[in-house]
């Protein structure tokens, strides 16, 4: 199979579709692999490092796309992207469909068989999205620490305080793999931590993991705005999987909180928890509503893009490969990624974007 490396252009997106290593696991297989020049600029793998593990260097996205039985990718394909995409074609990269109804018809539009990385399952988990989750919930701390600054706005308090000053408290909704990983940062800062789950199952394993060192909570109404009132920091990491992100906090509810306080919507990319939610960029992250900073930015792991590919090819590249050398065969066999299926020659094939887009399945 011919499989196709696009430089990413969302912007400020500088992560990879595959980093080097995994391009020579491809061609080690038969494959070839075509890469659009610069595109491992952001990672630090420039063409001559790519050439040197067996791909072919293309001087653009056009020769890409029109030659590639497979796109693999990071972000989901913007407008210039969606019309370069045909039947018969693969597509492996993030979607976000649900909240992105322009993007659904795009890849509808043009026939071609999208699989999302952040619906393929292993069991009832989604291997794909964790490694990014992982970044994200890392960075989410990062982020509200630097939003928590005086200077940036912020209501001015260090996050794990000092000996003798209380530190910040750190309100994390959903723990799952965004979730526990920023409550993991939190609590490594000396803050003060509360996880919510609506699953007690996971709030068993976080009590576990945390022994003590954070909070956890049953997810309800009651719960968030007790929460809320006390928070310096509040973190959105809930997901219903393919589906948009459940509205936890509503812009009433923002009322309650200390001003100053900041929110970190990580959901964002699924619409948002917080109903005052609007996705931002790294280039001005963060914006402000009734006194409460907001952090929306939809590609977090993108702003540490050496971190990031690799993390993200070792959890994609045994799906990567099965493609690749089965086509629509391996989709078929392999349960995994046939839920990550989303289009398929003009049809829509994953249920709760069509669910979430009013649209037929
Ligand atoms: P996950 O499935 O591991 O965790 C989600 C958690 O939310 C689960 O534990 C679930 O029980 C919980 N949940 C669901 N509904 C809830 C509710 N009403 N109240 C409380 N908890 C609830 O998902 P994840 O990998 O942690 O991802 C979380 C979100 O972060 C997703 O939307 C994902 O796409 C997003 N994400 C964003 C970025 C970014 O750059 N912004 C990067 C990675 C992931």
């Amino acid at each position: 199979m011919i499989v196709g490396v696009p430089k990413e252009i969302k912007k400020q997106e500088a992560r990879v579709g595959l980093t080097p290593a995994a391009v020579r696991e491809y061609v080690e297989r038969g494959h070839s692999v075509l890469v659009e020049t610069k595109a491992g600029t952001g990672m630090g793998a420039d063409d001559t490092v790519y050439a040197d593990a067996g791909a072919t260097i293309v001087g653009s996205a056009f020769e890409v796309f029109a030659q590639a039985d497979m796109i693999v990718k990071v972000k989901e394909p913007q407008p210039e992207e969606w019309v370069k995409l045909r039947e018969g074609q693969i597509l492996f990269t993030y979607l976000h469909l649900a909240p992105d109804p322009e993007q659904t018809r795009g890849l509808l539009e043009s026939g071609v068989t999208s699989i999302a990385y952040e619906t393929v399952t292993e069991g009832v988990g989604l291997p794909l999205l964790a490694p990014m989750s992982e970044v994200a919930g890392r960075l989410s701390i990062e982020a509200a620490a630097l939003a928590s600054r005086h200077f940036n706005g912020g209501s001015g308090l260090l996050l794990g305080g000092v000996p003798g000053v209380a530190p910040a408290r750190v309100l994390v909704l959903g723990g799952g793999v965004v979730g526990t990983h920023a409550a993991r940062m939190a609590v490594g800062l000396g803050a003060d931590v509360s996880i919510l789950d609506r699953s007690l199952p996971r709030l068993r394993q976080l009590d576990e993991l945390f022994c003590g060192r954070a909070r956890t909570l049953f997810s309800t109404v009651d719960a968030i705005e007790a929460e809320l009132r006390h928070a310096d920091v509040v973190i959105g990491s809930v997901l219903t999987p393919g589906a948009s992100a459940p509205r936890l906090v509503t812009k009433d509810m923002l009322g309650s909180m200390k001003p100053r306080s900041v929110v970190v919507d990580v959901a964002i990319d699924q619409g948002g928890c917080f109903e005052t939610s609007r996705a931002t960029s790294h280039a001005a992250p963060t914006y402000e509503v009734d006194g409460i900073i907001h952090y929306c930015v939809a590609n977090m792991p993108g702003s540490v893009p050496r971190t990031s590919s690799h993390a993200l090819n070792n959890a994609t590249l045994p799906y990567g490969l099965a493609l690749a050398d089965g086509g629509l065969r391996a989709i078929r066999e392999n349960r995994g990624l046939l839920a990550g299926l989303s289009t398929h020659r003009g049809r829509l094939t994953s249920e709760p974007v069509a669910r979430a887009l009013g649209l037929d399945f």
